[in-house]
C-alpha cells in the first residue's frame, strides 16, 4: 500500500477504529507527507449510497466544531500559510470555512459533489497532482 498524496511506499500502522458502526479500519501515516489514510476502502460504496444521510442532523455543526480544533492545531503545528486539501472533503463545507477562517484549503472527492467551495478544486491548488487510486 503506497501514501495516496506523494506515493510513498512505508505507511506505519497508527491505529484501528469502527466506521459505519460494523468495520474495524486500519489507519496509516505516511512520515514523507504527513498524510493520514485507511486502509484500502472497501466499504465506499455502502457509505455513499447517500453522501449525507438524511438522519445526520449535525452535518453543520460538526463541520463548525472541526474547523475550529483544526484552526487550532494548523496555528500551533504547522505553516499557517501553507496549501491544505481536504481529501474526501464531501460538499465542502469544511473547506469553505477553512477558507473563510483564512486558510488555503481546497477540495477534493471522487464520490460527492463540491457545493460549497467551488473554485477550490484540487485541480486549482497548484500544489501538485492528487496522486493515488482516486488521481484525478
Ligand atoms: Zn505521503
Amino acid at each position: 500500500m503506497k501514501c495516496k498524496i506523494c506515493g510513498q511506499s512505508y505507511l506505519e500502522e497508527i491505529f484501528n477504529a469502527k466506521i459505519l458502526k460494523k468495520y474495524s479500519i486500519t489507519y496509516f501515516f505516511c512520515h514523507q507527507c504527513g498524510f493520514l489514510q485507511t486502509e484500502e476502502p472497501f466499504w465506499l460504496e455502502e457509505a455513499y449510497a447517500e453522501p449525507i444521510n438524511t438522519s445526520d442532523t449535525g452535518y453543520i455543526q460538526r463541520n463548525i466544531t472541526l474547523s475550529q480544533k483544526t484552526t487550532i492545531l494548523l496555528s500551533l503545528f504547522f505553516n499557517r500559510e501553507g496549501k491544505f486539501l481536504d481529501y474526501a472533503g464531501g460538499y465542502g463545507m469544511f473547506v469553505r470555512l477553512m477558507r473563510d477562517i483564512g486558510f488555503d484549503f481546497y477540495w477534493y472527492d471522487k464520490y460527492t459533489p463540491n457545493l460549497f467551495a467551488r473554485g477550490f478544486e484540487a485541480t486549482n491548488w497548484g500544489g501538485g497532482e492528487v496522486r493515488g487510486s482516486d488521481s484525478i
